[in-house]
């Protein structure tokens, strides 16, 4: 196949599961020849072995330091992907009488939004941009904000509209529960306001089966009652996650990805890069009319640029066709917002990032 930058390698914008650094697929590769040295694949040995228990204690550090949270958070391994953090929350996090917040910017925002509805618990949309089809974030002032609710929970990616928080909302009194699935690692995060922050380790962190929450210690014991023991978090936080056989493998990924994210620099390095990354996109899109990005710019998601060609849509497949001779492939965007999406993950290059933009400068210049 030919390719954007001739190195036959394709270029893969795929929302999730999305692409992984070449160093951590061929180390992952050796983790399942020869674990350790011990001459075991790690895909047979058994979770209680001292070499897996090194491994998965190891991966929980190294997220605590990579990610510098503060003292008095625990990180928990556990499975169900984020889907399952919908109505995990609402369970462990309320207790009768209790009520929590929700911002709607997204279908993600609206899945968690659905689930506290379905597990019963109160809960209010303090504020939704789904009046402008989720193309803003509402600003903290424009948040309706109930002073007794026991946590806030923002989507700070959202996957599929392509907007991102800038920063968390500095609001209110209750502690932030956020969905971070698709900006994991992809940069430094203020710890002060949050009380639980959630994702699939699958679009940003590694491989799906693992989702990995990071709780404060005060939030851990359950206010909800008739929790099963499986969706309570005081069971996983006591059993130092392993009360029940863990996704081994993927723990192994995400280690193996965050190492890789210390040897870029940390998240600092990572951050400035995937800046760097996405506005190589959104200079073409600014470039003139041809293209019109769905987000707001205030509101543009580093992680998922989504775009379109407003002045003739049936342009859009033939885009992504062409874009795939090229090798640059999963450009199609998802059918709730339409179009075109970039998605340029952690693990995505520069030279991803500018073959994409060449190619968006090439299809406008032959049918613009
Ligand atoms: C992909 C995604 C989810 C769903 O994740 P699963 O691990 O498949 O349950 C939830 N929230 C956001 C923001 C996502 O991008």
């Amino acid at each position: 196949m030919l390719t954007a930058d001739n190195t036959g390698v394709l270029h893969n914008f795929s929302p999730g599961p999305a692409l992984l650094p070449a160093a951590v697929l061929e180390q992952a590769a050796v983790g399942i020849a020869d674990f350790c040295g011990a001459g075991l694949s790690l895909l047979e040995l058994s979770h209680r072995s001292e070499a897996y228990r090194r491994l998965q204690g190891e991966a929980m550090e190294r997220w605590l330091r990579l990610y510098a949270v503060p003292e008095g958070y625990d990180v928990l391994f556990l499975q169900g992907g984020a889907s399952t953090q919908f109505a995990m929350v609402p369970l462990n996090l309320l207790g009768a009488g209790d009520s929590a917040d929700y911002v709607s910017t997204g279908r993600w925002s609206e899945k968690a939004i659905d689930e506290a509805a379905a597990v019963g618990v109160r809960h209010r949309v303090a504020a939704s941009s789904a009046d402008r089809n989720h193309s803003y974030i509402p600003r903290a002032d424009q948040l309706d904000l109930d002073a007794a609710a026991r946590y806030l929970h923002i989507t700070s990616n959202n996957t599929i509209f392509g907007t991102q928080y800038p920063e968390s909302p500095a609001v209110g009194t209750a502690p932030l529960v956020i969905d971070a699935s698709s900006d994991l690692l992809s940069r430094p995060i203020a710890w002060e306001r949050i009380g639980l922050l959630y994702g699939g380790a699958q679009k940003n962190a590694g491989i799906s089966g693992l989702t990995v929450v990071c709780i404060r210690r005060d939030l851990i014991s359950c206010r909800g009652s008739g929790v099963p023991t499986m969706m309570r978090y005081d069971t996983h936080a006591a059993a130092d996650s392993l009360y029940n056989t863990p996704p081994t493998f993927a723990v192994l990924v995400l280690d193996l990805t965050m190492r890789w994210i210390e040897e870029q620099g940390g998240l600092a390095m990572v951050d400035a890069a995937n800046r760097h990354k996405a506005s190589l996109l959104y200079e073409v899109i600014d470039g003139d009319g041809f293209y019109e990005g769905h987000a707001e710019p205030a509101a543009r998601s580093l992680m998922n640029v989504v775009f379109r060609i407003p002045a003739d849509r049936a342009l859009e497949p033939e885009f992504v066709s062409r874009a795939g001779e090229e090798g640059l492939i999963g450009l199609e965007g998802h059918r709730a917002a339409g179009g075109l999406r970039a998605s340029i993950y952690n693990a995505m290059s520069v030279e991803g990032c500018r073959g994409l933009a060449e190619f968006m400068v090439a299809f406008r210049g032959r049918f613009g």
